[in-house]
């Protein structure tokens, strides 16, 4: 019988990314549900002196993977690992960070395995569900089913999805939409659980790892963010916001439409098909607020909103809103901060 909530956990270079923890957080919340473990699954090479942080994050276990085939993710040889673990452990859910290495196995796992996938997740709980019948049948209903819920056509309404019958039921999730547990002392145990790789399981040669020398700013992890919307009006409007930016100790993003228009890098687009970001403080600069870019910003703490026109959903979601044109609003502030 399917048991217990597995995580991937992914790693990059040996080091565990933030998304596997955030998983963790939810995982243990969905076990706690339904009286379950949470188990986390590391693959790679020489990562026994990380598991224990994915124990302290909240996981009962974690299931260790090791091969020098595993040194760098590649989709042979990763998934292999992770359908093994899946076929021997049979677990009732399994999670996976959307990110571009999550994206890229998730599919191949749940096609292996038989299952259904559902992607880019905002919210997962456990629940019931009523399954219609066909007509003359009777209807049924499913307990303790995991409620998968996602965006669905162009962000307008928010879909609900099942996998009744099949499992695990398995889902990803985008980083920074789970929230990762305060660390504790638990204690859990570390397996190492053993898969046999050959050749034909490295179906592609790595020449070259280049890593990209453009010093790149991780949204997700800024405390404070000056978002900058179509409202700026050009990529020069982005100079004032980068100074109030400075002011304040944080980092400048932005909606898709300034991204669109290639006044900023993609890296920083804040919404349903950018980074989900959760500031102390999100200050939203000509930015509408359309539900596209909410869903990646909604959560933060404090939302400041500057915007002209009053009937701007912006308004609806934000804690302090201004009304007025940013280019007087924004250099003021940044005065303002300076001097105290
Ligand atoms: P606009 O909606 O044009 O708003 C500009 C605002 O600036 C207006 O409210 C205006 O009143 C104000 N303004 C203008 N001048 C000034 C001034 N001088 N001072 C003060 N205020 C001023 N969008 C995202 O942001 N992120 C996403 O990830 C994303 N994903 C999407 C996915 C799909 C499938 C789809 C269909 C859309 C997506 N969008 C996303 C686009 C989204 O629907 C909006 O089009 C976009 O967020 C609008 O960006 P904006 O608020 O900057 O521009």
């Amino acid at each position: 019988m399917s048991r217990n909530v597995y995580v991937f956990a992914e790693q990059r270079d040996g080091n565990i990314q933030k998304v596997a923890y955030e998983l963790v957080g939810k995982a243990r919340e969905l076990a706690d549900t339904l009286e379950e473990k949470v188990y986390a699954v590391l693959v790679g090479q020489n990562m026994n002196e990380k598991a224990g942080s994915l124990i302290e994050a909240g996981a009962d276990g974690v299931v260790l993977v090791q091969d020098e085939m595993l040194a760098e993710y590649t989709t042979e040889a990763y998934a292999k690992a992770v359908v093994a673990v899946i076929k021997e452990k049979d677990p009732e859910i399994f999670l996976i960070g959307a990110t571009a290495i999550g994206r890229d196995l998730a599919p191949r796992v749940s096609a292996r395995i038989h299952t259904g996938l559902t992607a880019d997740c905002t919210s997962l709980e456990i629940g019931d569900f009523p399954l219609v019948a066909a007509p003359g049948k009777e209807s049924e209903q499913k307990h303790n089913q995991l409620l998968m819920t996602r965006p669905a056509f162009g962000g307008n309404i928010m879909a609900t999805i099942l996998c009744a019958d099949f499992r695990p039921q398995m889902a990803t999730v985008r980083p920074g939409v789970m929230q990762a547990l305060e660390s504790c002392d638990k204690v859990g145990t570390v397996e190492k659980f053993d898969v046999a790789f050959d050749a034909a399981d490295m179906n592609v040669e790595i020449c070259e790892v280049v890593k990209t020398n453009k010093k790149s700013v991780d949204i997700t992890e800024a405390k404070i963010l000056v978002s900058g919307g179509r409202g700026l009006g050009s990529a020069e409007g982005f100079g004032q916001l980068k100074d109030l930016a400075d002011a304040l100790g944080g980092e400048v993003s932005a909606s898709r439409a300034a991204v669109d228009n290639g006044w900023i890098d993609k890296d920083r687009q804040v919404g349903q098909t950018g980074k989900t970001v959760r500031p102390d403080l999100y200050v939203a600069c000509g930015i509408s607020g359309a539900i596209q870019h909410a869903a990646g910003m909604e959560e933060s703490e404090f939302i400041v909103a500057i915007n002209r026109e009053e009937s701007a959903p912006i308004f609806g979601i934000c804690d302090l809103g201004i009304v007025g044109d940013l280019n007087k609003i924004v250099p003021k502030l940044t005065e303002a901060l300076k001097k105290n």
